[in-house]
Order: structure tokens, then sequence, then C-alpha cells
């Protein structure tokens, strides 16, 4: 019976205390399960960027009790307005409030990581070991894996873990690699993050398109602060010499932008540079109880701002999988069965959006067209399907 959930210890491994990994960790021990989380930072927490928290998120975390808080530290946008990004005009109004009342989000990720911290630690079923950088994986024949670790000063250890394992480690997922599984891939897009110490004019979430370039602006932190990105083609040459790429570069790519976003940028400073990158694998054969969610499943770009949202999404279908089956096979059939087919859909959203906001005239100016014949109640339904998603139940 070793496959058998309801004979198993009720312990789990979590590797990895990113988004999906803290996330995973509190659903697992509101069900009863006991959870060690695994990773491999020393301090948690990426300064400095932000995120956009969509209703179908939030409903996941507003289960485990964490809207209230959310809410505090984030800020509530009420629409996504597209822009052009020479001229500033507006193109279109994309409502983003839901029927329910859950709201859409704008927050720093360390608040959103804090939130999640201090629920984590209050939680008396987990226990979070940091400086763990997994380096090894082997299932063992009678069921559970051998994990090998190191620490920062190279120490190596290595622990017995029994059934369920999951591995929410991010886009380079050492679990990945111990098993063989397909790299990620670079996408030749590059993101390029900054931070405004002011708050954002204009309420809700602000986007401007461009000729293969798209910047984002949303508040943060409550609204005292502003965070930017910009998404564009990563410059001809190696990855080392596009990470070198002056901020003088980063400049000339918005030439003939409207003054107003470009003042904004002009203020921020120096941007940060993240190479963005791509891996799909969900379906790959897995060991029996070894689950992957999050980017180390199915990291996409971020032109949806679903990376996250998945993440949060996975670890509520996969606890509710743990609760309702009897063997660790049919809990990853039963997971493969929800989220294969909604993270597809999403991917191609992510693929339509990646086409439509860079395009070039004369194609935007009928993308441009397109957009003003639809009303915002039009455009809010075509989201429907991603926004009203909410967690499993009982
Ligand atoms: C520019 C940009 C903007 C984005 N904007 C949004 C947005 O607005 N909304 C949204 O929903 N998503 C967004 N995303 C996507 C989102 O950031 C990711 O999808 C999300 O962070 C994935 O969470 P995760 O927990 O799976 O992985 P991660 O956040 O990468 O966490 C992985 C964790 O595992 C740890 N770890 C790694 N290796 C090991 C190891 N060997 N052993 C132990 N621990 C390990 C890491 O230290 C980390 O703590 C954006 C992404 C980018 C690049």
């Amino acid at each position: 019976m070793r496959d058998s959930i309801s004979e198993s210890s009720r312990r789990a491994t979590v590797v990895g205390a990113g988004i999906a990994g803290l996330t995973m960790a509190l659903c697992l021990a509101r069900d009863g399960w006991f959870v060690e989380i695994l990773e491999r930072s020393a301090i948690l927490g990426e300064a400095g960027a932000g995120l956009q928290l969509s209703p179908n998120a939030l409903r996941v975390l507003s289960g485990l009790g964490l809207l209230d808080r959310l809410r505090m530290v984030g800020v509530s946008a009420r629409s996504v307005t597209l822009r052009s990004g020479r001229t500033g005009r507006r193109l279109a109004t994309v409502p983003v409030s839901s029927a329910d009342g859950t709201p859409y989000l704008s927050l720093l990720r360390t608040d959103l990581q804090t939130v999640l911290l201090e629920a984590v630690m209050a939680e008396s079923r987990i226990s979070l070991r940091l400086d763990q950088g997994l380096i090894g994986l082997e299932g063992r024949s009678g069921g559970g894996f051998d994990l090998a670790f190191a620490d920062a000063a190279g120490r190596r250890t290595s622990v017995f873990a029994p059934a369920p394992v999951i591995a929410a480690d991010g886009v380079h997922s050492a679990v990945a690699a111990a098993l063989g599984l397909p790299a990620s891939k670079p996408s030749g897009l590059v993101a390029w993050r900054m931070m405004l110490d002011e708050p954002l004019e204009t309420p809700g979430i602000e986007a401007w398109l461009g000729r293969d370039l798209h910047a984002v602006a949303y508040p943060v932190d409550a609204g005292r602060r502003t965070n930017l990105v910009a998404i564009a083609p990563q410059t001809a040459g190696s990855q080392a010499e596009a990470e070198r790429e002056p901020a003088q570069a980063f400049d000339r790519r918005f030439a003939g932008w409207n003054t107003a976003l470009l003042q904004r940028i002009q203020r921020a400073g120096s941007p940060g540079r993240w190479p963005l990158l791509d891996a799909d694998r969900m379906g790959e054969r897995l060991p029996s109880g070894l689950f992957l969610i999050g980017d180390s499943a199915h990291a996409m770009l971020p032109f949806a701002a679903q990376g996250a949202a998945m993440a949060i999404e996975d670890a509520a279908v996969l606890a509710h999988g743990l609760r309702e089956t009897h063997t660790f096979e049919e809990a990853d059939r039963q997971f493969q069965m929800e989220r294969a087919p909604r993270l597809k859909r999403v991917r191609k959203r992510v693929d339509f959006h990646r086409f439509v906001y860079h395009l070039a005239p004369p194609l935007s100016w009928g993308r441009n067209a397109a957009l003003a014949a639809r009303s915002p109640a039009s455009l809010q339904r075509d989201l429907a399907w991603l926004y009203d998603w909410a967690p499993p139940t009982a």
C-alpha cells in the first residue's frame, strides 16, 4: 500500500519557498498534513519587483484567510488601460474587477511573500528550513525519495522524504534536472524592471503598446510607489552581452514614445534586467508521489500576468487532489486533467498578447481600430474564463 494516501505518514516535503511552495504548504497544512519546506536561499524575499494578482489566484488566498492582509499592502485595480506607446492615447479599457467582489490587486512581491510567510510561521504543522539547496533526488523502490542538499558554505546533507515530495523550485528546477526533464528555454525577450518612489497618477494598471516593445505600470506598496516593467526582444549577441546592455541602450528603445512615460522611466533610474524564460514540463512522466508545481512545471512569459496566479491555483488543485483521491497516481492524474487544459489556454492567451502588444504599423493600426470597436464589457467577457476560476471545494 505504499502508494495509498490514507496509509501515508501525512508528511509532505515541499522544495522551494516561493509563491508556489508557501501556498502549497499552507493548503496542505489546512488539510492536516505536516509539511517541511526546504529552501535554497538563506534569506527570503526578492526586493523591488511588483506583481499583479488576479481574482482567480486571490480566491485561493482568500480561502486561506489572507485576503484582508493582502488588501492592506496591495492596491485594488478596476481595469487595465491599454495605450499607444507613441502618443499615450487610450486604446481600450479592460475591466478586471469580478462580480463576486474578489479584487484584482497589484502589490510588491515581497509583501506577498511576507503575508504568506507570516501564515506559514503561524502554522504549527509547517517547518521551514532555509539555506538548503536541493542538488539531488532519487526515488526508493519501496516508496519515498532520497534528497541531497548543499548549503551556501558547500556542506552537504541528505535526507529521506516519504511521498509526497512537491517541487516548487522555480524555472531552473533542480528537481526537474535530477529527473532529466527538459531545461528551461530562453524566450529571446527581456524584461526591464523599475521602481518609482511616487504614486501612479491614474488608478488601475496602465499598459503602453509599441513596436517590439510594451511597458506596464501599476501601483504597489499600498499605492505609495509605482512598479514599471518593459518587455522587449533581447538585443543580438550572447546572453552575457545582452546582460551588459547599458542603460542608454534601454532609453534608445523608447525613442519617440510619449513624454509622460519617458519622464517616468527617467525618474525611475537604472532598470534591472531580467531575461525571460519559458519551461513546459506538464505531462512529463514523474515517479509516483512526486509533483511539480508553479514555474518548475510551467514557467510562462508575463504577457498575461498569470505565472504566480497559476502557481497559486496549482497548489489549491493539488491539495484538493491529495484530499479526494486514494493513491498518488490518481492524485497526479487528477492534477494533470484539471491543470493541463487550463494552462494550455493561458499559454494561448500569453501568445496572443505577445503578438498583438508588439505589432508594428500598419498592423498595429488594425489592432487599435479593433480595440476601439470593443466595449469594456465585451473585453471583460473575453477574460471571464480566466478571472472567474474558483478553487475546487470538498
Ligand atoms: C518580469 C516578470 C513579471 C511578472 N509579473 C507577474 C504578474 O504580474 N503576475 C503573476 O501572476 N505572475 C507574474 N510573473 C510570474 C511569476 O513571477 C512567477 O510565475 C512566480 O514567481 C512563480 O513562483 P514559483 O514559486 O513557482 O517560483 P519562484 O518564485 O522562482 O520560487 C522558487 C523558489 O524555490 C527556491 N529554489 C530554487 N532552487 C532551489 C533548490 N535547488 N533547492 C531549494 N529551493 C530552491 C528559490 O530560491 C525560490 O524561493 C512575472 C514574471 C516576470 C519575470
